[in-house]
């Protein structure tokens, strides 16, 4: 079944005293469940280990109250009682053969200690790495010992939790051990300061601590990041060659990757696939254990090319294994076409980062496992022989039609456009954003696979249209539009000037191929990534762009994918010019009016055009005249008809798929009481 191309990625590897099975491992990603909702949690990596990865990892795991993450909700085991949750991950991970691990930290300046309220550690006194307004006190020899103390329990503890590989934790800025590396944490004249030796003295010293403590059941993996990209006050490339050649047999396993986070997870729009190995591929060659790196793998060329190359030993991945739990199953099948590949988006990432549970563009079932009995790969089968129209072939469209499809329902799906796929097949042809097209194709693909899937393009379809096709369930799923009259949050009258001003453009203005020319303003009162985009769009066609906002910075949501400081190096070297906390007042069609968002001073701008990017409204004309013919459904056959994503309310890709999986999921399904998914109570918590 599986091409012997990749037979290479299904050999077991020895780490230690423990064995994977094969080359896929799961690298510790969070996911906004952690320690509060552990049922959640061992339920989203068990589907993992169910798809074929050899290694299963948590995320990061906080072992003392003096490293509490507190808002962000990440593994804990801060003394005994913490073990059972952890316990549930473990059992589940090996019911199919696969190992789990266990990322140990403590985060010193980088914690927060919000609910212990313990005081903040860090090698020398500094400022906490978050804002908060306190700061880190400097260790002394006896915390040091303390600490050790800790990690070395905590070990211990995941052991008993049943835990198969333990990490010692120096990489992504987050931990100890890599703090008392860098030069800019680390001012220290003892023995923990100064020279290289001195510095990498405590991370020598937890490894052997982690070994003596475990070593006997289970491996010693060291995380570790090459380089931060922040210059001498950093990790830096040639100094961790060194770092790495001195330790280089102590861990049973090297994971090494870029520091910091955002430098680590590159959202598409700013990385390849592989983009990490120039970094990271010194490290197989300074050393004879196994070694794991990560890059967004998706292909499986692209990882026999690592392997073969002696760049890795193991493929690392959070995304593509979030985007896709079954990837490894799907390869070992010989159904790599079957493969949900990442988009590099990131909204995975916003779940952490807003201190929520993870949720997936590409993979709806992501952090549904649980508590909505989702699975990435399974659905009921239909419980009729119900007909469905789905109107409209967007991502939210697509996805109901594929999932309709296969729970085996007779589903037609009708598009107004020659293409399909909706606003990602447009915005995937802007800079950067290529691969959101797999949104489209992954969903394409497995409809072509259903032949009780109908797709109509061309198709614009009106109300009485509907009506004839004679559908037991209407799906409306028609997107929205950007709007023209500058209303947003910070304009809830609109903007006078805009409406009918043939030089205000919005983003879908471009995307149907109609550009602004010369000194184009781009006005952002949406603060996600399409100002920033359709500033670097018009940047490459030769205009000159000034990023106008009324927020006090550009693109601020985007810090929550990682993607803010890229977009920042992106407009600076594409020259695009800045100009925050500035609200239009009006537009004259050569002279912008602004009033300066605090002072509410006076000043102007000149451009040849406006590019308003404020908001979007539904489109859903036919939705409200079918609506209006309600009493008409009857004779048409029609049982119901909905409206679901952008046609509802505008928001994500990841909100329009998941909008048309739910409606998949939901049809003819019973639905009881108001919470449509489980939740977690104490009676549920093992621990309580
Ligand atoms: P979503 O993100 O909710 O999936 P999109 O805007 O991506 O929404 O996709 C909506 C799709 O619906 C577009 O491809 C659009 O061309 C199509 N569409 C809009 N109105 C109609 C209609 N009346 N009949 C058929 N297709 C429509
Ligand atoms: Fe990939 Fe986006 Fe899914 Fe994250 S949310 S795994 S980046 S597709």
């Amino acid at each position: 079944m599986r091409d012997p191309r990749y037979d290479l990625l299904f050999e077991p590897v020895r780490i230690g005293p423990v064995t994977t099975k094969n080359r896929f491992f799961q690298v510790p990603h969070c996911n906004g469940m952690g320690h509060a909702m552990p049922l959640a949690h061992a339920a989203m990596r068990e589907v993992k280990a169910e798809g074929g990865w050899g290694v299963i990892s948590t995320e990061e795991c906080e072992i003392h109250p003096s490293s509490d993450l507190t808002p962000y909700v990440e593994a804990r085991l801060w003394d005994d009682r913490d073990i059972p949750a952890l316990a549930l991950m473990c059992d589940k991970v090996h019911a199919h053969g696969a190992l789990a691990a266990l990322e140990l930290s403590h985060n010193g300046p980088t914690a927060s200690n919000l609910y212990s309220r313990e005081v903040l550690l860090a090698p020398s006194h500094q400022p906490s790495k978050y804002g908060y307004p306190a700061q880190a006190r400097a260790m002394d020899l006896h915390d040091i010992a303390e600490y050790r103390r800790w990690h070395r329990e905590a070990a211990v503890r995941g052991m008993k939790a049943g835990m198969d590989i333990i990490y010692v934790y120096a990489a992504h800025d987050l931990s100890l051990p890599m703090h008392f590396l860098q030069r800019r944490r680390n001012q220290r004249s003892d023995a923990y300061g100064g020279s290289l030796e001195n510095r990498i003295r405590l991370l020598r010293e937890v490894l052997q601590d982690t070994r003596e403590a475990v070593g006997h059941r289970c491996a010693v993996a060291l995380r570790f990041a090459t380089e931060e990209l922040l210059g001498p006050g950093g990790v830096e490339l040639a100094e961790a060659q060194d770092i790495v050649g001195m330790l280089a047999e102590l861990p049973d396993l090297w994971d090494v990757n870029l520091a910091a986070w955002y430098n680590d997870s590159v959202p598409s729009r700013f990385a390849r696939e592989g983009a990490q190995e120039p970094f990271i591929d010194f490290v197989r060659k300074a050393t004879t254990k196994p070694v794991v790196g990560v890059g967004r793998f998706t292909s499986p060329d692209t990882m026999v090319s690592q392997i073969r190359r002696g760049v890795i030993d193991l493929i690392g991945a959070a995304r593509p294994s979030i985007a896709d739990p079954y990837l490894p199953r799907k390869i070992e099948e010989g159904r790599v076409d079957d493969i949900r590949e990442c988009i590099g988006c990131n909204i995975c990432v916003s779940g952490d980062m807003t201190i929520s549970p993870i949720r997936c563009t590409q993979n709806p079932s992501m952090g549904e496992e649980w508590r909505k009995g989702w699975h990435p790969e399974r659905i009921a089968p239909k419980a009729s022989d119900a007909r469905v129209l789905v109107v409209g072939g967007g991502p939210a469209g697509l996805e109901a039609a594929r999932a309709l499809g296969q729970r085996g329902y007779e589903v037609h799906l009708a598009e107004a456009r020659r293409e399909l796929g909706g606003r990602v097949t447009r915005e995937a042809r802007l800079p950067g954003l290529a691969e959101w097209a797999r949104v489209r194709d992954w969903r394409l693909g497995q409809i072509g696979k259903l032949a009780n899937v109908s797709t109509y393009l061309d198709s614009a379809l009106t109300a009485q249209d509907v009506l004839d096709f004679g559908a037991d369930h209407v799906v409306i799923a028609t997107g929205c539009y950007w709007r023209r009259d500058g209303f947003g949050r910070s304009h809830g009258l609109g903007i006078a000037d805009f409406a009918d001003n043939a030089r205000v453009f919005t983003p879908d203005d471009l995307m149907d191929g109609r550009w602004p020319e010369g000194r184009v303003v781009v006005y952002d009162d949406d603060y996600f990534y399409t100002a920033s985009v359709v500033a670097e769009a018009l940047r490459l066609r030769g205009c000159e762009v000034t990023y106008l906002t009324p927020d006090d910075t550009i693109a601020s949501w985007s810090a929550n994918t990682l993607d803010y400081r890229h977009i920042q190096w992106r407009m600076a070297e594409l020259g695009v010019v800045q100009r925050v906390s500035h609200l239009v007042t009006g537009y004259t069609g050569t002279t912008l009016a602004l009033e300066h968002a605090w002072s509410g001073a006076a000043s102007s701008l000149d451009c040849d055009a406006v590019v308003a990017v404020t908001a979007r409204l539904p489109d859903d004309a036919l939705y409200q005249a079918l609506k209006a013919r309600e009493t008409e459904w009857a004779d048409a056959g029609i049982r119901s008809v909905a409206c679901i994503g952008d046609a509802l309310a505008p928001g994500l890709i990841a909100h329009a798929v998941y909008a048309g999986h739910r409606y998949a999921q939901e049809l003819d399904a019973r639905r009881d009481g108001e919470v449509p998914f489980k939740r977690h109570f104490h009676h549920d918590t093992p621990m309580a």
